[in-house]
């Protein structure tokens, strides 16, 4: 037998468990769709502390999460990740940080949402995530560069919001009456403009499905990120496109 050659993939997981769990079935998932037989990716993840992650964000300790998160993809590199994957949104606020510790390719969560935003030629687009994501001019510059603005939640909503994702979805709970209040605030955002909505949380895609709204077109970070990541695993896809 011929040894099937694929890319290896670097995931900086934990972030929470619960979305890393989702990044390894749906990256194996695609990869089995593209290639067949028993073939499944070839993937180095880092799972790194989320207690860590939690004190960084609530203490908005950005440096040191760079550095934390930067000292794990510098590992993968070192271990033979051929391109790096950072699955969360949230702390892509470090991406910088990560992208000077690391050679090779670090393959950009917000990029790859905004690029699929673009090819439905849609430009105001709701956004629900953490707090911190909903908030910070950080995420809207991310997407300002594709000429697209996004509109985030009222405050109320971007509270119980951000609490639904910490408190429940990151310990792996995903309960119907959270269902019921993001289609609520997905309707809102309709109202309000909103021409599509990402979901900017790794974990919202276990909560909150395109048939639970089938009205307005959503943009799942998981889903396409590791989508891209099944295509460079598979080499339809070359990693460097993404060395900047
Ligand atoms: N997984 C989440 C995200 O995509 C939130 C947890 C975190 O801060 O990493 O932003």
């Amino acid at each position: 037998m011929n040894i099937e050659k694929l890319h290896t993939i670097g995931i900086l997981g934990g972030m929470s468990s619960a979305a890393t769990g989702e990044y390894y079935k749906l990256i194996n998932q695609k990869v089995k769709e593209i290639r067949g037989g028993y073939t499944i990716a070839e993937i180095l993840i880092s799972s790194v502390n989320f207690a860590n992650i939690e004190y960084f964000v609530r203490n908005d300790l950005w440096d040191e999460a760079g550095m934390y998160l930067g000292t794990k993809a510098r590992q993968l590199e070192l271990a033979g990740a051929s391109c790096i994957f950072l699955g969360t949104n949230t702390m892509h606020r470090v991406r910088d940080q990560i992208k000077s510790t690391i050679s090779i390719p670090f393959i950009d969560i917000f990029e790859t949402t905004a690029q699929e935003i673009k090819k439905d030629k849609k430009k105001n687009i709701g956004i629900l995530g953490t707090y911190t994501v909903m908030t910070d001019d950080f995420y809207k510059k991310s997407f300002s560069q594709y000429g697209i603005s996004l509109i985030s939640p009222l405050e109320e909503e971007k509270q119980e919001i951000n609490r639904i994702i910490w408190d429940e979805m990151t310990n792996h709970q995903f309960l119907l009456s959270s269902k019921n209040y993001f289609i609520k605030v997905i309707q809102h955002l309709e109202e309000r403009g909103a021409e599509g909505v990402i979901l900017g949380c790794t974990e919202i895609k276990m909560l909150i499905h395109q048939t639970d709204v089938p009205n307005i077109n959503l943009y799942d970070t998981t889903t396409l990120h590791c989508d891209l990541a099944a295509k460079i695993c598979t080499d339809l896809i070359d990693p460097n496109i993404y060395l900047k």
